[in-house]
């Protein structure tokens, strides 16, 4: 998409060893931060990212108040240490923008509408970053909020595909992404396959884009069971403790 010079596939395989459909391994881990409402761990790859979620709490000021429903405030940070060179710290145009994105993909699950007047705060921190970092921010924000017990239709799941030398594939890791042809974000309730977010870097052909998207479902239906299986683990534990 952006250079180019770097051999992507040899011999059929990608250079960490993938085929062009495999996700890079993921860990999700929930209950990470005792002060957060609920909170969420999330390892794609070499990406780490965590979620914290605050609320509902009454929205200050009030004139950002709505009187139906709660909004839901996102912010996605990049650590200076989670790239290669330092990042400078702070928001970005690039930060407020994946912030905007990641918010309206979770948006349609969560319902607002039972707390009226209030702010649901998530907090998403990249702690290392390996490009795909937005689509592990929503997966760990999406369980986040599930356990901080918001109400919410279902979970939001969301993977990234892209092009590497003419071939679409899933999940592109920053090598990838730098030196490959297209880069598609997407995000989608996985249950009744609806998407919340799709974007697009780059050029597919109408085939590779079908293609792409096909990729990008199956692989949030396997990202959804595990989002579902770390959520029914940790509360499960807590049930034999007796906690709950
Ligand atoms: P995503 O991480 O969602 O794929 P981008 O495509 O914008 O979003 O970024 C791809 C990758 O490029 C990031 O995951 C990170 O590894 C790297 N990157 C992005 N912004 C910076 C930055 N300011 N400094 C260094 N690396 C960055």
């Amino acid at each position: 998409m952006k250079e180019e010079g770097v051999q992507l596939i040899v011999d059929g395989k990608r250079l960490d060893g993938r085929g062009l459909e495999d996700l890079r391994p993921i860990k999700i881990e929930v209950g990470v931060l005792k002060r957060a409402d609920g909170s969420c761990y999330v390892e794609l790859g070499k990406n780490k990212a965590i979620a914290a979620v605050y609320g509902p709490r009454e929205m200050h000021p009030r004139h950002f108040q709505d009187a139906k429903m709660a909004r839901i405030t996102y912010r996605y940070n990049m650590a200076p240490f989670s790239v290669d060179e330092r990042k400078r710290p702070g928001p970005d145009r690039r930060s407020v923008e994946i912030s905007k994105v990641s918010r309206e993909a979770l948006d349609p699950v969560v319902i607002k509408e039972y707390y009226p007047k209030t702010a649901i705060d998530v907090y998403v921190e990249l702690l290392q970053s390996d490009a795909g970092t937005r689509t592990a921010g929503i997966n760990a924000a999406s369980v986040a909020l599930a356990a901080a017990g918001i109400p919410m239709r279902d979970l939001v799941s969301s993977v990234a595909v892209g092009k590497i030398e003419g071939q679409v594939a899933l999940d592109l890791n920053a090598l990838e992404d730098n030196y490959g042809e297209a880069d598609m974000p997407v995000a989608m309730i996985a249950r009744t396959d609806t998407f919340t977010m799709l974007q697009m870097d780059g050029r597919f052909t109408t085939d590779e884009w079908k293609r792409g998207l096909a990729l990008a479902k199956t692989a949030c239906h396997q990202i959804y069971e595990l989002q579902r299986q770390a959520l029914i683990e940790k509360y499960s534990e807590s049930i034999v403790e007796g906690v709950v």
